[in-house]
């Protein structure tokens, strides 16, 4: 089991490998083999999901953040981010404009603000599940209760996105302040998942301080947490954080990454996600010819999307717009894919849910 393409072939055959394995597949990353492995990950999603591309209308709820996450733009501490919230009608509005354009889930994803308490949630999701019974609510709102998650589960919340960020403890630490811990994360995963979400994870590629040995546990941790969906992005560094001068994540190395998780889970919901889209022209389309099956446009107010502002140079104009959508269909037909009006649920297999 030495040449890195005995590994490749081991993934593809088994969709499992040991975290050394991750590594090598990993450290010898080059054009053949991430060749080999988009190949292989197409294969596999098309026998799922066909040539369909689901699409999600993100709704940037709020930048208020308790947290002060050391790379991300809108972290608490940063004196310079002009903090908005929208209000319950305004994401409603996004939603009703939403459905209109064709999106059957909603992704309410912000900053832990407290104004957005279990009452406020519960009221907002359960007003959307009843305008719209055939779409999915999903939420990205950070670390809560177990109690929390619970509520606004019974409340109609169907799927939950919540980035593990890295599964290594010592790294964790370097990009978070001391108040935060990779421990709580994983437990609020583990909450999701038992509550019955589909939940999602995920990590930032080339995140400063990450090695390939972290990469390699994110991956080990992937295969056996069997996550619904995981979002995969480069970091992008922001002016306002002590990584200004780091450089960003690569995109090649995102699409690889894509690959891997696809032939780890075929069935998986796998973002193409817009970090990729802002670090390389048609980075996007990259990630789907790589294995990925999922984009999501953003359906925030024109005034929000600005302020939303994770890393620097995020895109808002293009395609990752929400009412540029033709547009998006346009690309994704012109690389043999069909942007599909569905809630785009994950295709449930035994092989996934074996214990
Ligand atoms: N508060 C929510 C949403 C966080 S923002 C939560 O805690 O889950 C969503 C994701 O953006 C994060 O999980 C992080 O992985 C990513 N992100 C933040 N800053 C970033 C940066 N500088 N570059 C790339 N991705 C970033």
């Amino acid at each position: 089991m030495n040449s890195i393409f005995d590994i490749a072939e081991k993934l593809v055959k088994s969709s499992s490998l040991n975290v050394d394995e991750y590594e090598k597949l990993i450290d010898g990353f080059n054009p053949e083999i991430a060749e080999y492995l988009k190949i292989e990950a197409v294969k596999k999603r098309r026998s799922v999901y066909g040539n369909q591309v689901f699409i999600r209308g993100l709704i940037e709820i709020s930048n208020i953040c308790k947290n002060n996450c050391l790379y991300c733009g809108i972290r608490g501490g940063n004196g310079n981010c002009q903090r908005y919230r929208l209000s319950p009608q305004e994401i409603l509005s996004a939603c009703i404009s939403g459905y209109e354009l064709g999106f059957r889930t909603f992704v309410m994803q912000g900053g832990e603000d407290g104004f957005y308490t279990d009452e406020i949630l519960c009221e907002l999701i359960g007003e959307i599940k009843k305008r719209f019974p055939d779409c999915a609510v999903t939420l990205s709102l950070g670390e809560r209760s177990r109690e929390s998650y619970q509520r606004l589960f019974d409340a109609g919340a169907d799927r939950y996105l919540l980035r593990h960020e890295t599964a290594d403890e010592e790294l964790y630490g370097k990009l978070h302040p001391e108040n935060m811990s990779l421990e709580n994360r994983m437990e609020c995963l583990k909450n999701l998942k038992e509550i019955g979400y589909q939940v999602g994870c995920g990590f930032m590629v080339g995140a400063p301080c990450q090695t390939t040995r972290h990469i390699a546990k994110d991956l080990k941790f992937i295969e056996e947490f069997k996550p619904d969906m995981c979002g995969i992005g480069p970091f992008v560094p922001h002016k306002d954080t002590i990584f200004k001068n780091e450089k960003a994540g690569s995109a090649d190395l995102t699409c690889y990454l894509l690959s891997i998780v696809r032939l780890i889970h075929p069935n998986i919901l796998l973002p193409a996600t817009t970090a990729l889209g802002t670090v390389e022209n048609d980075g996007r389309e990259k990630g789907i010819l790589s294995g990925a099956n999922v984009v999501m446009p953003n359906l925030s107010p024109e005034s929000a999307r600005k302020k939303y502002e994770l890393y620097n140079n995020k895109l808002n104009t293009g395609v990752e717009n929400a009412f540029h959508i033709a547009e998006l269909k346009k690309k994704m037909e012109g690389i043999g894919y069909e942007v599909v009006v569905a809630k785009g649920d994950v295709v449930a297999s035994p092989q996934r849910y074996k214990s």
